[in-house]
């Protein structure tokens, strides 16, 4: 809307400008009707007009000088008060200054206050009431002045100031009607642009999820009609976050922009398409008839969504992965059958992605439950319901506690908690352990940061990295920053990674390690022994510590076998020069074994298990004792 416009018409400073501007035109032509009128007067009228002069002149200088209220009093109250001593003057009720008055009325009405209004009004009815009641009682002769050539100047001069003043100002309310009524168009236009605009994805000019229930609605009642089906298809891309990590927003803008164009292009009349949040689609498409025209139509737009994207200079491919769910088969309401469309969405997803799936009732239960807690735990993200616990590791030699594993944990209501197995795996299938993985690592670095300024200045701590965090190629950038927001040196921090990490991915990780090996951080490689248990790689990866797999651990009491085990393991890593780590430590002849094959650290419930930061610090304090 044009704001500025509209405060221009309303405007009480450019109001009392016009107001002026009029005040001062109308004393001036009133001015000039009455020096003309003077000509032809004599005796008492010539003196009444003269006084009347004088006072507009008096009206128009308090105009002049921005006093318009003040010079409106005073020029309709000196026209009202000279009208009326010219009738009583001369003929009375009858005479022809009465025609004035309508004239003053009009002008007190646009230019005065109400008060100035009602005062005139009942002043001219007095006077009027005073002419004629004086003259019926006898107590007063007015005298009708003979037609004569200068009543027609009169005449004239009175119509002509009024009908000239008149004009003007009818001319302003004109005027000012038909800019309210712009406005008002204005104001209409704006609003209808505002519906549109919350309607609206502003990034690919898409409707929004807040337009999909109304259009479902309305598209299942034409359907239900026609006796046609209405399919779902819920489409979420493919590895849309690294583009947007590795290549900017902008790209990932870009990316999006073009892809709405491609679907929308996709689309049949009648069809609808709403971007449903950040990198999902929701489209409905009525009137399709057999499963085989819905495939077609699945695998066009898993075609469009394959194909290369230009962005600025890089060609990007992703991929879609389609869940569709179909009206009446699946349901007729929104929200199951949404669900049910986001459901085969992940579905398709877990089954290898670039792919369509219709929901399907009989979708085994694991499935069902995996999409829920995946669906929660994007809510736990959101909401930060995670905590980070600490498990102590005691130096052999010392009986010290010189450094922690941070270790996950998701509290439910009910106190209870899920336990990291069965919800880390999920996350590194969706995606989200990069954003879990990243809070762990800075709430860890500060929390050994605070360690170290509470006296125990040589605590280290040790996070666990998920293969995936490794995939986006920011791992190095988001150590960095976390370590910078903690305050904490490098050389405090450890990164666990386990052993199929190493030997399956190639050089993108062995470049990311030595990165991340040149800002300082150590490596342990984790559960050592349950993989390829080949040291080989080990040297290639700088990897500082080992950490036997508490399977191992477990049995060493129990089992004969074990033992040689852990003693070569506990052997050749000290010939490569890497300190070993024995974790599940859970009773003293178990770590009396360890001590005498020369293990250099252990964790394990023994000493403690993952517990909250107060409690750890409880520990460290005790056990410095
Ligand atoms: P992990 O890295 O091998 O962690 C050690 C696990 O052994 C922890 O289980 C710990 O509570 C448990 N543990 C420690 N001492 C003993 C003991 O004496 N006896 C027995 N029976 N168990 C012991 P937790 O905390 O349930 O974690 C399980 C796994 O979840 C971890 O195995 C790790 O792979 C993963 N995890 C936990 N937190 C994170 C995280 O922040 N990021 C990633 N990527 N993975 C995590
Ligand atoms: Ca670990
Ligand atoms: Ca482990």
């Amino acid at each position: 809307m044009d704001i500025g416009s509209l405060q221009q018409v309303v405007s009480y400073q450019s109001m009392q400008q016009l107001k002026i501007k009029r005040l001062l035109q109308i004393s001036g032509s009133t001015l000039s009707g009455l020096l003309l009128a003077l000509v032809f007067a004599s005796g008492g009228v010539k003196l009444i007009i003269l006084a009347g002069c004088v006072m507009l002149v008096l009206s128009a200088i308090l105009a002049f000088y921005q006093h318009p209220l003040s010079s409106a009093y005073i020029l309709l109250w000196s026209m009202t008060l000279m009208l009326t001593a010219l009738a009583f003057y001369s003929g009375g009720i009858r005479d022809l200054a009465v025609l004035g008055f309508p004239g003053v009325l009009v002008f007190a009405a646009i230019l005065g206050d109400l008060s100035l209004f009602v005062s005139l009004l009942t002043a001219i009815l007095l006077s009027c009431c005073a002419l004629v009641s004086l003259d019926i009682y006898g107590w007063y002769h007015p005298h009708i002045p003979k037609t004569a050539w200068n009543s027609l100047v009169y005449v004239a001069v009175i119509l002509s100031v009024s009908g000239f003043s008149v004009y003007l100002l009818s001319r302003d309310l004109h005027r000012l009607m038909k800019a309210l009524q712009q406005e008002n168009i204005r104001v209409h236009d704006s609003q209808a642009e505002l519906i549109r605009l919350t309607q609206h994805d502003a990034l690919t000019g898409l409707p929004n999820r807040t337009t999909a229930e109304p259009m479902f609605k309305q598209l299942l009642g034409e359907c239900q009609q026609r006796g046609e089906r209405l399919v779902l298809l819920f489409l979420d891309l493919d590895y849309f976050k690294p583009v947007n990590d590795a290549l900017g927003h902008s790209a990932g803008d870009l990316l999006l922009q073009q892809l709405a164009d491609r679907l929308r292009n996709e689309l049949a009349p009648r069809d609808y398409i709403c971007r449903f949040g950040g990198d999902e689609f929701l489209l409905l498409l009525p009137g399709i008839v057999t499963d085989a025209e819905v495939i077609a139509r699945a695998e066009r737009i898993l075609l469009q969504t394959s194909q290369h994207f230009q962005l600025m200079q890089t060609q990007v491919e992703i991929s879609g992965s389609l869940g569709i769910s179909v009206v009446p088969r699946d349901g007729v309401d929104f929200a199951p059958l949404l669900k049910r469309a986001d459901m085969a969405m992940f579905q398709a997803k877990t089954s290898g992605r670039n792919i369509w799936r219709f929901y399907d009732e009989v979708m085994d239960k694991a499935n069902v439950d995996k999409f829920n807690l995946l669906q929660k735990l994007r809510v736990a993200l959101k909401e930060q319901q995670f905590q980070l616990y600490y498990q102590p590791k005691i130096n052999l030699q010392t009986g010290l506690i010189d450094s922690a594993e941070a270790l996950v944990r998701w509290p439910q209501a009910d106190g209870s908690f899920i336990a990291p197995q069965d919800f880390i795996g999920l996350c590194e299938e969706s995606g989200l352990i990069n954003e879990l993985g990243y809070w762990v690592l800075v709430e860890a670095c500060k929390a050994c940061r605070r360690w170290q300024l509470h006296g125990y200045p040589d605590m280290t701590i040790a996070v666990n990295l998920s293969f995936v965090q490794f995939r986006d190629g920011l791992l190095e950038a988001k150590v960095q920053q976390a370590l910078r927001e903690a305050q904490l040196p490098a050389a405090a921090l450890e990164l666990e990674l386990t052993e199929s990490l190493l030997i399956g991915e190639g050089d993108n990780i062995s470049r990311q390690l030595a990165q991340l090996g040149g800002l300082g951080v150590s490596f342990a490689i984790d559960d050592f022994g349950t993989g390829y248990s080949n040291l080989g790689y080990l040297r290639r990866f700088n990897a500082t510590t080992l950490k036997i797999d508490k399977s191992f651990i477990h049995s060493l009491c129990m089992s004969d076998r074990d033992e040689p085990l852990v003693h070569a393991i506990i052997q050749m890593g000290h010939s490569l020069g890497l300190k070993i780590v024995a974790e599940g430590v859970e009773d003293a002849a178990t770590l009396e074994r360890l001590k005498l094959l020369g293990c250099d650290s252990a964790q394990g419930y023994y000493w403690s298990k993952p517990v909250a930061e107060a409690e750890f610090l409880k520990l460290l304090a005790s056990r410095r004792q």
